[in-house]
């Protein structure tokens, strides 16, 4: 029998009043993974992950967190599941590290919390109140109070926006370091190269539904694919004869010279595109320089499914 998902959404539905913020939305989070959830603003990210978080009663639908029902088993849950808030959901008077202090002594295995202070920088803001702590600072604090308790399962709800690359860099290494503690991520995320660099699986949410999920590979994959979204530049000497490169590119494939010099071969790309294109150079005696290879990105991929229209 496969084991449990640490995450188990299925058909969640929910309403605020006459808005259905959530419409049917499936979801699987495997064990020990890191998982984006991408989506337009309102799509209903928050929505399905506070429901995830038992702050929320689906109106219709199923949610299983570690296998339990995150409402009614929130008391046996609570220890096992770290939870950082957007809005923080942290006394405003409070001060910074003493709260932190408190929150490991509620667990019974916490993390060092002057490691964890040192790691995400808060040493500066000890004994300064929640409220006086800047946006990124209490971000931090927030991330930090999610990670404590040393939880199995956390979620993270745009854990770096607003972060300066600093530390937007340590909450990458943070949750990196999780994933290889065994520790199962969930964050929410605007950013695409977020998403690359730290999801093994990423869901794209739109409309109040996962439209599609899998690895960032997977999913610059899918699809019909866009082969005029993947090329190979390179620069060489100006005025090339790309007839000889032509016939031997497959079809559906394209080479031009866009300015003097300076070349784009495009369409699906593979090893076998490269060596072709590095044989016909060694033909013509041209050192291909600043050879690239663009493929398609995680944001080409999520502008294609949900469109370029802003969302009201
Ligand atoms: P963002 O990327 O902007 O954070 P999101 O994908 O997290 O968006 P949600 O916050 O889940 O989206 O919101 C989904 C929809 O539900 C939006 O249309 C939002 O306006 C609406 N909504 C969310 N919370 C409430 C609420 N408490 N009362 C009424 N409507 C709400």
């Amino acid at each position: 029998m496969e084991a449990e998902p640490a995450v188990r959404v299925s058909g969640l539905v929910k309403r605020y009043g006459s808005k259905t913020a959530v419409d049917g939305l499936d979801l699987s989070v495997g064990r020990n993974t890191v998982t984006a959830v991408l989506g337009p603003n309102g799509a209903g990210k928050t929505t399905t992950v506070e429901t995830c978080e038992g702050y929320r009663r689906p109106d219709a639908g199923t949610v299983r967190v570690l296998g339990m029902d995150p409402v009614a088993d929130a008391a046996r849950l609570r220890p096992r599941v770290g939870v950082m808030l957007q809005s923080g959901g942290v006394y405003p008077g409070a001060r910074a590290v003493e709260m932190l202090r408190h929150t490991a002594r509620l667990h019974a295995h916490p993390l060092d919390v002057d490691a964890l202070v040192e790691r995400l920088g808060l040493g500066s803001c000890g004994r300064t109140a929640y409220r006086r702590l800047s946006g990124g600072q209490q971000q931090r604090l927030a991330l930090a109070m999610a990670v404590v308790g040393r939880p199995e399962l956390v979620f993270l709800d745009e854990p770096t926006a607003g972060l300066d690359p600093q530390a937007r860099h340590a909450t990458w290494d943070l949750v990196r370091d999780l994933r290889s503690d065994g520790v199962t991520v969930v964050l929410t995320t605007h950013a695409m190269d977020e998403a690359e660099e730290l999801a093994d699986d990423v869901a794209i949410v739109d409309r109040g539904k996962v439209i599609a999920q899998g690895s960032p590979e997977e999913l610059r994959r899918a699809g019909d694919g866009r082969p005029e979204q993947e090329a190979l530049r390179f620069r060489g000497r100006a005025g090339l004869d790309l007839g000889a490169l032509l016939k031997a590119l497959p079809d559906g494939t394209a080479a031009a010279e866009l300015t003097p010099g300076s070349y784009r071969v495009q369409g699906p790309l593979d090893p076998q595109l490269l060596a072709t294109v590095a044989a016909w150079c060694a033909q013509v005696g041209v050192m291909p320089d600043r050879l690239t290879v663009e493929r398609r990105t995680l944001e080409d991929v999520f502008l294609d499914l949900t469109g370029r229209d802003l969302r009201s």
